[in-house]
């Protein structure tokens, strides 16, 4: 992985339509492209991940010409990837909010966040931990850079203790692979406290159903004709699927009572 820096022209970009998942009026990304790997993203294309060298004085510029809202970070390329060690770009976003009193919403499978969690104890914020699988043969394959489901569990943990408001994503769930798994996953999440458990089925668009399919012929070739059905369409599942899939994840987030939306 190679890292560059750069400087950028503008960093809020404002969330136009209501955002019924993340709760989110604005989005900030301190990096571009993604070292994770995770084979659904798009981010995950490039081989050089970008920081945002400049990117606290762009957000100061910009704040102070912003209504006040809830600033999602990392809405597009995780915010805590291995980059951020050196970097600290996300650290600096936060001091800056922090300074402007901006409630923000970050989004991210590392538990790089924790060496922030003072901050993030001063801040109005919330913390979405993203969880596909407790597997880590599967997640090997999908999200090869990625850190550990346990890691994330425990981070979330953390966070928990730590008062911070904290839930976790099923985000995509992967067709045919994490449905045995749904239950384990939502009991896990519940045991670490999480507040809520957000989800939503797998998109395939573009170069990135090609790639994902190429994936799905080495590790699970029994399942590309069902792919090949279930995507023939759209690049959301049919209909009935997501409907299914739905209803299986309400049935057990009732059965845990941990919320299946943001409440908080
Ligand atoms: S961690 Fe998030 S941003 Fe990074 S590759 Fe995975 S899904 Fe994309």
């Amino acid at each position: 992985m190679e890292y560059k820096l750069i400087n950028c022209d503008s960093v809020v970009k404002k969330i136009t339509r209501k955002d019924a998942l993340f709760h989110g009026n604005y989005c900030v990304d301190p990096y571009q492209n993604c070292e994770f790997g995770c084979l659904y993203c798009d981010s995950s294309f490039e081989k050089i991940i970008y920081a945002k060298a400049n990117v606290v004085d762009v957000l100061k510029k910009e704040i102070a010409q912003i209504e006040h809202g809830r600033i999602i970070i990392g809405s597009v390329n995780d915010p805590y990837q291995n980059a951020e060690n050196t970097h600290q770009l996300t650290k600096n976003i936060l001091e800056t909010l922090a300074q402007y009193q901006f409630p923000c919403h970050i989004l991210t499978k590392s538990p790089l966040i924790l060496r922030d969690i003072d901050l993030l104890s001063s801040l109005q914020c919330m913390v979405t931990i993203s969880l596909t699988s407790l597997d880590d043969r599967v997640l090997r394959v999908f999200e090869p850079g990625a850190p550990s489901p346990k890691d994330r569990l425990k981070a979330v943990e953390k966070l928990r203790d730590n008062g911070i408001n904290t839930g976790v994503a099923m985000i995509p769930m992967i067709p045919y692979i994490v449905e045995s798994e749904i239950e384990r996953i939502v009991q896990a999440a519940n045991d670490v406290h999480a507040q809520y458990l957000l989800h939503k089925h797998l998109e395939l668009k573009g170069d990135q159903e090609v790639l994902f399919k190429n994936m799905l012929e080495i590790h699970y070739p029994h399942l590309l004709p069902k792919y090949d059905e279930l995507y023939k369409d759209d690049f959301n599942p049919r209909k009935q699927y997501i409907h299914e899939l739905n209803k299986m994840l309400e049935l057990y987030c009732n059965k845990y009572r941990i919320p299946g939306k943001i409440t908080i």
